[in-house]
Parts: C-alpha cells; structure tokens; sequence
C-alpha cells in the first residue's frame, strides 16, 4: 500500500463529521471574531444534500438559526388518559429545523470565509493524536491531514455491557402528511400524546403542526427494540383515524422520518485525549433520558469556542455536565428498563404538578437543587427507589 499523501498545510482545528454537531461547532467558529485567523479543516463522508433529519429543540433566547425555522411554536399539549393540558410555554420557543437547510446554512458560513475554513469530502480512517502537538488523520483515499486539535463527531463505537448500563432507545417512524380538509391546530405542538396501548413500554404520538392541513406525525417509543416497520405505520393510521377522524384517502404522505437514537448511560468521554475532543452523540450530547441532542450540541460548541478564544486551548472540562443531571438520567432509564409501562404516569405527574418552564430547564439541566427536589416530589417515588437500589448496588434493574 502506498504511503498516504500528506496536506502541506497545518491547520489549528480539524472537525471530523459535518452533520449536526460538526456543522454547529464551524458555525460557531465562524461566529467568533478572536478566531477569525483559526485555519479549520472539516472532513465529511456523505455530499449531506438530502433532508435526512428533522430537529426540534426549546430555547429561551434567539439562536443563531433562528431564521431557518420551519416551524415555531409557543404552546405545547400533553396527554395521557387521566390528565390533558395545553401549556402556554411563556418565554420559551418550540422550533423545527429540517436538516437540509441546516446543511445548507453552515456550508455558506464556510464558504463566506475562505481564508479560514477548508471542506473535504472524504472518510476519516484514522485518527490519531502523535503526543507531540499535533493531531494526523489519513483518509480512506489515502490523504493524511495535520491540525493542532480535532474535534470528532463520528458515530461512536459501543461494546455494551448489560450488567453495568442501561440500553434503550428512541424509535421513531414520522410523517409528513398534507390533508384534504384543515384538522391540525398550527399553534399547538403535541409534544407527547400518551392515550395509546402502551404494550408494556412508553409509547407515545408526536405532532408537529406546520399549518391546519399540514404535520409531521411520529409515533414514538422509549425500548429496548424496534418493531416491524408496519406496526409503527399501523398505530399512525390508527391515530389518524381516531383522534382526527382522517381516512387514508383523505391524506398524502410527502416526506417520511426514521430514526433510533441510543438512549443509554454507557459513558461516552468528551474527549480521546488531550487534543482529540469528541462532539455530538460521540460526545454523549444526546440526552440519555430524552434524546434531545440539539441544543445540547450548541451549547458545547459555545463552551468549546469560549475556551478556545480565551485561552487558545478546549476547557479542561469539555461538557461542564452535572453529575446529579447524569443520576437523574440512569434513574429514568432504569425504570424504563424495569418497567417501561410506569413511564407514561411518571411524564404525567411530571406535567400535572409542575410548570412547564420548570420541566423544561429540568431537562435543559438548569434546574436549582431546590427545583430538582420539587420535581422529584412531583413524581412517585416507589419507581424511582427501586432504581436507586439499583444504581447503588451497580447493577442495571432487569424486567
Ligand atoms: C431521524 C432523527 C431525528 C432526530 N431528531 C432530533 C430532534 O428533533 N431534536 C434533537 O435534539 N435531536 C434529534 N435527533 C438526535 C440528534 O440531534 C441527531 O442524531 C444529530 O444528528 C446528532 O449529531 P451528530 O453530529 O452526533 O451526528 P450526525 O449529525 O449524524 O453527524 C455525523 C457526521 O459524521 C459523518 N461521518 C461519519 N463517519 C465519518 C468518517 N469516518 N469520516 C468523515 N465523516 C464521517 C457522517 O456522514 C455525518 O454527517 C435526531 C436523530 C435522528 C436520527
């Protein structure tokens, strides 16, 4: 095999993955004026022309994508058979980002500032930091690439161990529907409608409203596997008909979304050593009880810049999570582990007898001790002991 051929160039910062988190981290970059003379190489696989995702996120203040929204709301419902509530958000925003625009948005960024970002397309194969003070990735094309520090946002590889942590995931199957006649409520996101069968596990419908004849609908559950692509298709066609009274011949399918995002609490380190940092889900930016990753990655990449500008080095401590945040997350995973049925009530008493903002910076993990505490008496707490036996004897509770 030949040697791979080396860029002349050395580059302070290399971003390995242009998808959410990579894209978000060069937005940032390129926000940042004390960093204006940064050389940033980023490395993506795929051309990213295609609409592949869809992101929604809460935010009490503007964000830099704010423009791009295809959707914003300022109400969302809840529901579960023994309690339903339209919530009034207050100062908090829903918004929605399909990822094509997103793509496209960051890409102008770069292109805007030539001088100071460089786009390859190619596959990382390797990536290693030499301990001197440098970083060299080579690509499956046979190219080898220098930078101070890399940023890595490529899948993470996880051997799972079962008898240490807990494995769910969220899975999903949404879609984009146009009706003949108007139904949905455009003011309204529903974020969780759990009056379905639950089957043992958390299943629930999400609805995001665009206009009155037109939504994104997701069946969604919180377990272990997946299902058979026509049972989730058979529970939208089910909710369709009774909640909305529509007839599949009164509705188009135009875009369709798929997706499992791994909601476990097998650690996911922010960094591979001093100069290799991860980002994204790599970087354990998909929260483990939720899923929601996006505003997550943003204010990672926010913290990672702040450092870099500052100091001219990442922080020491990349994430700046929590630790009592993290507790939360296996305790809830635990119980969706044990009893995935017990789910459905604990988001119910979770909305019944909290504000929405406080369950919302809840899950941002803003919250105070004291609000934590109010959240915690707020649920059952059979459930939530149980687990933490579990977590303090280290073993993840079985079903
Ligand atoms: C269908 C779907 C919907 C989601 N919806 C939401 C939502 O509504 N709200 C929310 O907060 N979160 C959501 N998430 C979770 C999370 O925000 C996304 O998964 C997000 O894309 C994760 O960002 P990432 O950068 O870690 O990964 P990605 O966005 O997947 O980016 C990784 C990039 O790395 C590239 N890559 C991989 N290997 C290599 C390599 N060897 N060399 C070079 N490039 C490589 C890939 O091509 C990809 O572009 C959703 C996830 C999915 C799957």
């Amino acid at each position: 095999m030949n040697p791979p051929v080396p860029d002349p160039i050395l580059y302070d910062y290399l971003i390995v993955g242009g998808g959410a988190s990579g894209l978000s981290l060069a937005c940032h970059l390129a926000q940042e004026p004390r960093l204006a003379d940064k050389r940033v190489l980023l490395i993506e696989a795929e051309a990213k022309d295609q609409n592949d995702r869809t992101w929604s996120f809460w935010a009490d203040q503007p964000t830099p994508y704010d423009a791009l929204a295809a959707g914003e709301w300022s109400k969302i419902a809840f529901r579960a058979p023994g309690f339903e509530r339209v919530f009034d958000l207050g100062r908090y925003r829903y918004r929605t980002i399909r990822g094509l625009d997103f793509y496209r948005f960051a890409h102008q960024q770069m292109a805007a500032r030539p001088a100071q970002f460089t786009v390859v397309r190619a596959q990382v194969q390797n990536l290693r930091d030499t301990h001197r003070t440098e970083v060299r990735a080579t690509t499956s094309d046979g190219r080898e690439f220098v930078a101070r520090y890399a940023f890595d946002s490529r899948p993470p590889i996880v051997e799972p161990d079962s008898n240490k942590y807990r494995y769910q995931l969220q899975h999903f199957v949404g879609w984009e529907i146009e009706t003949t006649r108007p139904v949905f409520d455009p003011a309204v996101v529903e974020f969780m409608d759990f009056r379905g069968a639950q089957h043992h596990e958390a299943r629930f419908m999400y609805v995001l409203p665009f206009t009155a004849r037109r939504a994104l609908i997701e069946y969604t559950l919180f377990s272990a596997e997946r299902l058979p692509p026509a049972e989730y298709e058979a529970a939208l066609i089910d909710y369709l008909r009774q909640n909305l009274g529509l007839t599949p011949d009164e509705y188009r399918v135009v875009e369709r979304e798929v997706g499992a995002i791994p909601m476990m609490d097998h650690p996911l380190p922010a960094a591979a050593s001093a100069r290799v940092l991860h980002l994204g889900t790599r970087a354990g930016r998909a929260k483990p009880s939720t899923g929601y990753a996006f505003q997550r990655m943003q204010a990672h990449s926010a913290r990672l810049v702040a450092a870099l500008a500052a100091t001219g080095h990442p922080p020491q401590d990349p994430t700046g999570d929590r630790w009592q945040f993290g507790l939360f997350d296996t305790l809830l995973l635990d119980i969706m582990q044990r009893r995935g049925e017990t789910v459905r009530d604990i988001f119910q008493r979770l909305f019944e007898r909290n504000p929405v903002q406080r369950i919302l910076r809840f899950l941002d993990e803003e919250t105070t001790w004291r609000e934590n505490l109010q959240i915690m008496l707020s649920v059952e707490s059979g459930p939530f002991v149980r687990s933490i036996w579990h977590v303090l004897r280290g073993r993840p509770g079985q079903r």
